[in-house]
């Protein structure tokens, strides 16, 4: 791979900038392939990556219908985090922390991962002591986590309303310090320019509409630049699985689409140096590189598939910003915008063969999906390498369902609007 190094910046330099390879080839898309991705987020290019490198399967095409980062890779607010009650997602989401240390490395891309941990607020004993459950639980699962008092709180991020008066006053906080946030286009920058060096295929503007099959086995997909047959066909696709799975033929799946905003202020000084999330409704928020305060908040509570919302909610995560940070009151709101998500029915990914023979899925990331992208990718390329789970995404198949042993992270039940 053609290093990205002070040398090569040194040599590019003093040839006028003209002689940089295009980070991917604009590759044309052959007849047919080993293994076909549809989706060319975060995740369906990691796993070509992760099939390339790790299975030795490169005769691979990622499809995307619009351009890289066009969907939730690209709208995210960036927080990486494996701070989870469950057994099975802490394994998983700590593996994928452990991933994104050395990310930047594996890749020679920076995907500017800053581990500056991540704060929760508990503003009752009840919630305190549920989040202390949780740091033990994390901490068993070989995760970091340490409770801060009030008073820690208070001398860390002194920008949270501390008053008196304060509507909700903040009892403890739990923080998982090797948490934190990541440039969102740089890592799917990083995975196409790597697989790309692999020799996958990256093909943009080339949506799938439909899908060949041999009885009800998929052979590979009919898409607006022709058909492609392969051995293979694996969709990562979030938002549009529901879409997917229809041209399939399946009609109920146990994933809904729903749309999430994020929201960026006008840039200020340094004023919080961790992800902190409020505990008396749903409202996360850091501070970019760039000084801009980027945060979130619930979704809009319908299905939808546009990518952006509605005002009702603006209002809502403004006023939870401005009880937990009054001074934000007084800052701008640069840009907003809504990305699709892929809401399973327990708030827990699906990574898995099938449903139908020659498909494999990978879906069900609702908020969360970009902290998961590297372990994501990972977990996937095997099962498809290997047509088994790894034992990481062992948990995550489609047969919880069947058997009702769903991985219920937040005990909210089958009601994906609430997760
Ligand atoms: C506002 C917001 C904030 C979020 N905040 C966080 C956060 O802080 N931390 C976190 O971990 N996660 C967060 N998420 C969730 C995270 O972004 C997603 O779970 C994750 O990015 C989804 O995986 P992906 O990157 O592969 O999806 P996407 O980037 O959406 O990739 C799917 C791709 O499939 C393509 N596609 C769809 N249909 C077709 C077709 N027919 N043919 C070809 N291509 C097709 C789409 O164009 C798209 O590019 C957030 C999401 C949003 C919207």
């Amino acid at each position: 791979m053609a290093e990205y190094s002070a040398l090569s910046l040194l040599k590019n330099a003093l040839s006028g900038n003209r002689d940089w390879r295009p980070a991917w080839r604009k590759a044309e898309p052959k007849p047919a392939y080993d293994v076909v991705i549809v989706g060319g987020g975060g995740h369906g290019l990691a796993t070509a990556y992760y099939l390339a490198r790790e299975h030795g399967i490169a005769r691979v095409a990622v499809l995307e219908k619009g351009w890289l980062g066009s969907g939730n890779i690209g709208r995210n607010t960036t927080i990486v985090r494996s701070n989870y009650l469950l057994p099975e997602s802490i394994r998983f989401y700590d593996f994928s922390v452990k991933l994104w240390e050395n990310l930047s490395h594996a890749l020679n891309y920076n995907v500017m991962f800053s581990q500056r941990g991540i704060l929760n607020l508990a503003h009752s004993p009840a919630q305190a002591d549920e989040y202390i459950r949780r740091g033990n639980a994390m901490r068993h699962g070989g995760g970091d986590a340490v409770w801060l008092t009030r008073h820690e709180i208070a001398r860390r991020v002194p920008g949270i309303d501390f008053s008196p008066r304060a509507r909700f006053p903040v009892v403890g906080g739990l923080l998982q310090p090797r948490a934190g946030t990541a440039r969102h286009d740089a890592v799917a920058w990083g995975y196409a320019r790597a697989a790309d060096r692999l020799g996958v295929d990256i093909v943009e503007n080339c949506e799938v509409t439909g899908f060949l099959r041999e009885g009800d086995r998929i052979t590979g997909v009919a898409t607006t630049r022709g058909d492609i047959r392969a051995g293979k066909v694996a969709l990562a696709v979030a938002g549009s699985t529901s879409r997917l799975m229809r041209m399939a033929g399946i009609e109920r799946f146990p994933i809904e689409s729903h749309v999430l905003q994020a929201f960026v202020t006008e840039a200020v000084k340094p004023y919080v140096d961790c992800v902190v999330t409020f505990g008396g409704g749903h409202l996360y928020m850091s501070q970019s590189d760039k000084g801009g305060l980027v945060f979130g908040g619930d979704l809009d509570g319908y299905n939808s598939y546009a990518q952006r919302g509605n005002l009702p909610l603006v209002k809502e995560v403004m006023s939870e910003m401005v009880a937990m940070f009054p001074a934000t009151a007084r800052l701008r709101l640069l840009r907003s915008w809504g990305g699709v998500m892929d809401m399973s029915m327990d708030g827990s990914p699906i990574i898995t063969r099938g449903p139908l023979p020659g498909m494999y899925l990978n879906c069900g990331w609702c908020y969360g999906g970009f902290k998961a992208t590297p372990a994501s990718g990972f977990s996937f390329a095997w099962t498809i390498a290997k047509d088994e789970p790894h034992p990481i995404n062992a948990p995550f198949t489609l047969s919880r369902f069947e058997r009702g042993a769903v991985i219920d992270e937040k005990g909210q039940g089958p009601t994906p609007k609430l997760h």
